[in-house]
């Protein structure tokens, strides 16, 4: 099992290029990708599934890397080494506000009957509350993790996704979190600050 946060260059043209030499490089059978759509479905992958639309996905097959897409938004792999489950989840705002982080650990725990204490979590760079400034008007749902400075609205995506999974139990010692804000720590990919731009791949192997 194993998992990495990585650039992808996801440029028009060469997209399918660089998702085949990242499946070569990790040396994996197939990587499935999400049509992600900002929403809280949660897909279990078959051998059959491609590019499901949704924001998270749990297998249990081997040698298969689950990817998810973000540029702000986190990244997040999940895992449980004893039901041989892995998972990813794409959590922005909105995704954020609809739980999909937590919705997703509670699907592992009901229909794999994963135990709470087993799973893993890791949240790759993300845009960090010093730069994710909103209107206040989408901040609904969202009021644990807003932050206010001189009536100016700032989010803390981080927090929010880190208090849902603790809030199941996950014990804090099984979550990693990035401190990398991808908004102004350098050499990350940012929608907030470049528009167009290339996506991390986060994937989850076993
Ligand atoms: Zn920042």
């Amino acid at each position: 099992m194993g998992y990495c946060f990585t650039n992808t260059e996801d440029g028009d043209l060469h997209v399918k290029t660089h998702r085949e030499a990242l499946q070569k490089r990790l040396g994996l059978d197939a990587l499935v990708f999400m049509e992600q759509v900002h929403g809280d479905r949660i897909e279990i992958i078959t051998r059959s599934s491609s590019a499901p639309r949704c924001d998270a996905m749990l297998s249990t097959l081997p040698n298969v890397g689950l990817v998810v897409m973000a540029a702000d938004c986190i990244p997040i792999v999940l895992w449980d080494s004893t039901h041989n489950l892995i998972g990813v989840v794409h959590a922005g705002r909105t995704g954020t506000a609809l739980h999909v982080g937590q919705k997703s650990v509670l699907q592992m725990m009901e229909h794999f009957g994963v135990n709470v204490e087993n799973i893993h979590i890791a949240m790759g760079p993300s845009i960090g509350v010093c730069c994710y400034e909103v209107g206040k008007e989408v901040t609904q749902g969202l009021e644990q993790c807003l932050h206010v400075k001189n009536e100016r609205y700032f989010l803390d995506l981080k927090k929010a996704n880190e208090d849902d999974f603790l809030a199941l139990g996950i014990p804090q010692a099984n979550i990693n979190i990035s401190s990398v804000c991808t908004c102004c720590g350098s050499g990350y990919f940012s929608y907030r600050r470049e528009k167009i731009t290339g996506r991390f791949g986060g994937v989850i192997w076993q």
